[in-house]
C-alpha cells in the first residue's frame, strides 16, 4: 500500500521504545485500533487504546484474528504470546500519533487543513468535488477528525497524492498541536464557529485561539474576520491570509445573496472587481460553506469564471450512511456519498454488523482518484469483501470487470448504471442485506430508489453513532466488571429490532431484555445470539421460549413449577432469571416466598440460576432515596438466601438508567440500560451527556390561507379570529402524535420556528398555525429533535419520554444513520 516500507523495527526506532520482537522484518502496512475491523491481520499494527474500556483487553480477540504485532503500554501482556512483536511505550495514542508524524515527515505534498465548529466535513468534501481534477487528493474520510482519527487519515498519505485535505477537531485543551504536527498544513480554513458551547475550555476564546494552533506555520489562512472578532492582529495565523465577509470588507466581500429556483445567486466585490458566481442551495449553513470554497478557490489562484463554473456543480453531500428496508424483503445500506477505501471499509464493516439476513449482496462503481494503481486497488476490496463476508458483489463500470478473477464470490459486472436498471428484474433481490455504494457519477440514488419501499413522508431517524455514544457513557460509569442488559423491549423503546440489537451485540454488551416472548423470537430470526431475557414468559410460549433459547424471568412458583414441567426431562441447566419484589409491587417473588423457592432450585438439575434481579422504583427521585435504599438493602438480604442454596454464583442485578450514576453501590453484577441508551436520564443533571439518538419529521400536503373567523379540524376546535394561514402535515394520532397535542397545546419546528398546533388532531394529520410565515408544499416539519427535545413534548402533555417514544406507530418508518 505504501510505497514506504516499515518494518516494525523501524516503527520500533521511531518511537524510540521498549520492544519485545519475534520477527523484525514484520512489514507493516496497516494501524489498527480495534480487533473487530481488521483488513490484513499478516501487516497490520495493533493499538492496544484506551477510550472507553482497557484497550488491552482486546489483544487476545485481535490475535485470534491473526494480528501479531502490537504496540502496548502494559508491559505484562507481552508475555501473553511469545510469536508477537511487542512494542512497549508509556502512552498508546502518543505513540500512534508519532508514528503518523513521522510518515507525514516524509512527503512535501501541500495540504489544507479545517477547523471550526460547523462544516468542517462538508468544505472538506466539497473542496474535494471541486479540486479532483486537478490533484490527486488524499483526505480524511466522513468525519473522521479526531486525536485517533487524524493519524490515521494521515499514515493514509502516498507518493502519488499531491494534495492533502484534513480536517481537525478538539474536544480538550493542548489537542491542537498534536494535529498541527501531524497534519502540517500549508494553506489554513477556519469554517463557521457557530454558538458551540466552549466545554473543555475555559471560555469560547481560548477554545478560538487553540484551534488556530493548527494554523501557527500555514503559509496561507482563510477566513472570515467575524468570527476573529476578539483577536489582535498578531494572533491572526498565517503568513499571508485571505479573508472573506458579508458584513464587512474582505478579500471576498459578498454584496448580495439572492435565491433563484433551488439555486442561490452571489455577488461579491473581489480584487476591486464585482465577481459572481452561482452555489445549488438555498440554506444558510450551505451558503456560508460554499462562500469559504469560493475564498479557498480564489486564494488558491483560479479565476472567478473557472470557480463560478466548478461551484455550480457542487452536490449535496450526505455525511452519513442510511439503513432502511427494502423490497422483497431486503435491508438496503445506502451509503452513495463517497467512494474511497476508507469510507468502503466502514460501510462495509456497517455491513457486516447486519445479522438480520444471511445473504450480503454489495453493488459498488468503479472507484476513481484512489492514489492506488487499479490491481492494488482491487485487491484490497477484494480481500475486503471476503473478510466481511459478502456473498455477491454487483460492480458497474466499465473497468472493475477486468479484475473479475480478484473476486472470490458470486460476482456480475455492468457497464454502466443504466445496464444496471435494465437487468434489475433478472437480479432477484431478496431476503439480503445490499450496501449500494458507488462515485457521484454513477448516480446510484437511481438504484437505490429502486430497491428501497416508498417510505411515506413521515419518518423516525435513529442516530446509531448517537446511540453508541450514550452507550459508551454509561459503561465509563461501571465499575471494572459490571455487565450490561441492554433493554430492548417495546420495539427498543420504539426505535427499532433487529437494527438496534446488531448495533448492541456489535458493541459488546453482555444481555438483551425483551418483554414478550415474541419480541425475543424476532431477535433470533434476525440472527442476534446474545443471551436474551423474556420478563413476561406466558405460559403458552414457554415451548418456544426453549426452542429459541430465550431466557425466562421467573417471577412466582407457579410460572417456576410450569415451566419445569415443560422442559424436557433431560434438560440440564437451562438458564433462568429469579426476579424479586423489593418494593414495586408487579411481578416478583415476596419474602415469604424465598423458602419455597429454594428448596425448588436447589433440587432442580433442569434449570439454571443466570441471574437474580428486582427492580427500583423511583432511582432517579431524591424525595425518594431512603426507599431506593430500602429495595437494596432487601434485594441484598433476599438474594443471599437464595445464592446460599445454590453451588453457583448467579449475577446479580437491580439498577435501571437512572440508578447507574446515582447509586453505585446498586450495581452489583451486572445493570439493565433502558431510556438512557435512548437519550433520557432523569438523573442526570447536565442534560448534554446524553445524546439525541432520535428525530421525529413530517412534511407539509397543503397551505391554506383563512378569513377572519374561519375554523380548523373536526367540531370546528380551531379558531383563527383574525384569520391567517394554516400548514396540513402528515402525522396524526394514528401514528402516535397525541389527540393531547392538538388545539396549540403541542408544537412543531418549521424553517427553524416553533409553531403551534391548531384544532385537533386528526387520524393521519395535523394543522399547523403558519400564520406570517413563508412555508410551502413539501417543507418539513419536526415534531422533535435536539432543539425541540421530547421532554418538551412530554412536558406539554403531562406524560414521560417513554410514553411519546413508545406510541409512534408501526407505521412510521424508521431510517437508521450511520457514520
Ligand atoms: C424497562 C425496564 C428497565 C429499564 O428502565 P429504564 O428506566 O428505561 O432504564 C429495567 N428493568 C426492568 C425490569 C424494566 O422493565
Amino acid at each position: 500500500m505504501h510505497n514506504l516500507k516499515y518494518t516494525i523495527a523501524n516503527i520500533a526506532i521511531i518511537l524510540n521504545a521498549d520492544v519485545k520482537l519475534f520477527d523484525k522484518q514484520a512489514i507493516i502496512k496497516y494501524l489498527v485500533i480495534d480487533s473487530r475491523s481488521i483488513l490484513s491481520p499478516k501487516d497490520s499494527l495493533f493499538f492496544a487504546l484506551s477510550s472507553h474500556r482497557n484497550g488491552h483487553y482486546f489483544i487476545n480477540d485481535a490475535y485470534q484474528k491473526g494480528i501479531r504485532n502490537f504496540v502496548i503500554a502494559d508491559v505484562t501482556y507481552s508475555k501473553q504470546f511469545s510469536d508477537c512483536n511487542f512494542i512497549i511505550v508509556d502512552d498508546v495514542l502518543t505513540a500512534l500519533q508519532n508514528i503518523a508524524i513521522q510518515h507525514r515527515n516524509q512527503y512535501t505534498l501541500k495540504t489544507i487543513g479545517i477547523t471550526g465548529s460547523n462544516g468542517k466535513t462538508i468544505v472538506k468534501e466539497w473542496l474535494y468535488q471541486l479540486l479532483a481534477v486537478d490533484y490527486n487528493i488524499i483526505r480524511s474520510p466522513k468525519s473522521y477528525n479526531s486525536q485517533i482519527g487524524v493519524p490515521l487519515s494521515v499514515w493514509q498519505i502516498d507518493d502519488e497524492h499531491t494534495l492533502g485535505i484534513f480536517e481537525a477537531g478538539i474536544s480538550a485543551s493542548n489537542e491542537m498541536e498534536t494535529l498541527a504536527k501531524i497534519i502540517q498544513p500549508n494553506i489554513g480554513i477556519l469554517t463557521n464557529l457557530g454558538e458551540a458551547h466552549a466545554e473543555g475550555f475555559s471560555s469560547k476564546n481560548q477554545k478560538l485561539t487553540e484551534k488556530l494552533l493548527l494554523f501557527k506555520n500555514a503559509e496561507l489562512f482563510i477566513y472570515s474576520p467575524d468570527y476573529v472578532t476578539d483577536l489582535s492582529i498578531q494572533e491572526i495565523p498565517g503568513k499571508k491570509q485571505f479573508s472573506w465577509s458579508m458584513s464587512q470588507e474582505a478579500d471576498l466581500q459578498i454584496i448580495s445573496v439572492e435565491p433563484i429556483v433551488d439555486k442561490c445567486y452571489l455577488r461579491a466585490i473581489y480584487k476591486e472587481n464585482e465577481i459572481e458566481c452561482i452555489l445549488p442551495f438555498q440554506d444558510k449553513a450551505s451558503i456560508e460553506n460554499g462562500i469559504i470554497c469560493w475564498a479557498t478557490m480564489l486564494a488558491l489562484g483560479y479565476s472567478p469564471k473557472q470557480a463560478d463554473l466548478r461551484l455550480e456543480k457542487l452536490s449535496h453531500v450526505s455525511m452519513r450512511l442510511e439503513l432502511k428496508n427494502g423490497i422483497n424483503q431486503c435491508s438496503i445500506i445506502d451509503d452513495s456519498y463517497s467512494a474511497d477505501i476508507s469510507s468502503l471499509a466502514i460501510a462495509l464493516d456497517f455491513l457486516n454488523q447486519q445479522n438480520q439476513h444471511p445473504k450480503r449482496t454489495v453493488i459498488i462503481s468503479e472507484l476513481f482518484e484512489t492514489g492506488k494503481n487499479d490491481l492494488d486497488l482491487y485487491t484490497e476490496i477484494a480481500n475486503l469483501l471476503a473478510q466481511k463476508q459478502v456473498n455477491r458483489l454487483i460492480g458497474i463500470g466499465t473497468h472493475i470487470s477486468n479484475f473479475a478473477s480478484l473476486f472470490n464470490l458470486d460476482t456480475r459486472f455492468f457497464d454502466d448504471t443504466e445496464a444496471f436498471i435494465s437487468a434489475f428484474p433478472t437480479l432477484n433481490f431478496s431476503h439480503e442485506t445490499i450496501l449500494i455504494k458507488g462515485a457521484r457519477r454513477f448516480e446510484f440514488a437511481r438504484i437505490s430508489k429502486l430497491l428501497t419501499q416508498k417510505i411515506h413522508d413521515t419518518v423516525l431517524e435513529i442516530d446509531l453513532n448517537a446511540m453508541v455514544g450514550n452507550l459508551h457513557f454509561y459503561r465509563s460509569k461501571l465499575k471494572p466488571g459490571v455487565k450490561i442488559m441492554a433493554m430492548v423491549k417495546a420495539f427498543s423503546y420504539g426505535s427499532g429490532s433487529f437494527e438496534i440489537a446488531n448495533l448492541l451485540q456489535f458493541h459488546k454488551v453482555d444481555y438483551l431484555a425483551v418483554a414478550y416472548a415474541d419480541e425475543g423470537i424476532a431477535l433470533r430470526k434476525a440472527g442476534i445470539t446474545l443471551p436474551i431475557m423474556v420478563m413476561s414468559p406466558e405460559e403458552y410460549a414457554f415451548e418456544a421460549i426453549i426452542k429459541y433459547q430465550l431466557e425466562p424471568e421467573i417471577y412466582s412458583l407457579e410460572i417456576l413449577n410450569g415451566f419445569l414441567n415443560t422442559l424436557p426431562s433431560e434438560q440440564s441447566e437451562f438458564p433462568i432469571h429469579i426476579k424479586i419484589d423489593s418494593g414495586m409491587h408487579r411481578l416478583g417473588f415476596d419474602e415469604l416466598d424465598i423458602n419455597e423457592l429454594s428448596g425448588l432450585l436447589k433440587k432442580s438439575k433442569q434449570i439454571k440460576v443466570q441471574s437474580i434481579f428486582s427492580h427500583l422504583v423511583a432511582s432517579g427521585e431524591a424525595e425518594h432515596d431512603g426507599f431506593t435504599a430500602k429495595q437494596i438493602e432487601k434485594f441484598e438480604i433476599m438474594s443471599r438466601t437464595l445464592c446460599d442454596v445454590l453451588e453457583y454464583k448467579p449475577l446479580l442485578h437491580i439498577s435501571n438508567t437512572s440508578g447507574i450514576t446515582r447509586w453505585p453501590n446498586g450495581q452489583f453484577d451486572m445493570v439493565r440500560l433502558g431510556i438512557g441508551l435512548y437519550g433520557f436520564d432523569s438523573a442526570l443533571i447536565k442534560n448534554n451527556e446524553l445524546q439525541t439518538t432520535m428525530v421525529l419529521k413530517t412534511t407539509v400536503t397543503q397551505v391554506k390561507a383563512l378569513n377572519n373567523g374561519e375554523t380548523v379540524g373536526y367540531s370546528r376546535k380551531g379558531v383563527m379570529p383574525n384569520g391567517g394561514k394554516i400548514a396540513t402535515v402528515k402525522i396524526g394520532y394514528a401514528d402516535g402524535y397525541n389527540r393531547a397535542f392538538g388545539n396549540g397545546v403541542g408544537k412543531m419546528l418549521i424553517n427553524g420556528k416553533l409553531v403551534p398546533t391548531i384544532g385537533s388532531i386528526c387520524m393521519d394529520m395535523t394543522m399547523l398555525d403558519i400564520s406570517g410565515m413563508d412555508v410551502k408544499p413539501g417543507d418539513e416539519a419536526i415534531v422533535f429533535n435536539r432543539e425541540h427535545d421530547i421532554m418538551v413534548l412530554a412536558e406539554e402533555i403531562n406524560t414521560i419520554p417513554y410514553e411519546i417514544l413508545t406510541n409512534i406507530s408501526q407505521r412510521v418508518k424508521r431510517v437508521y444513520f450511520y457514520e
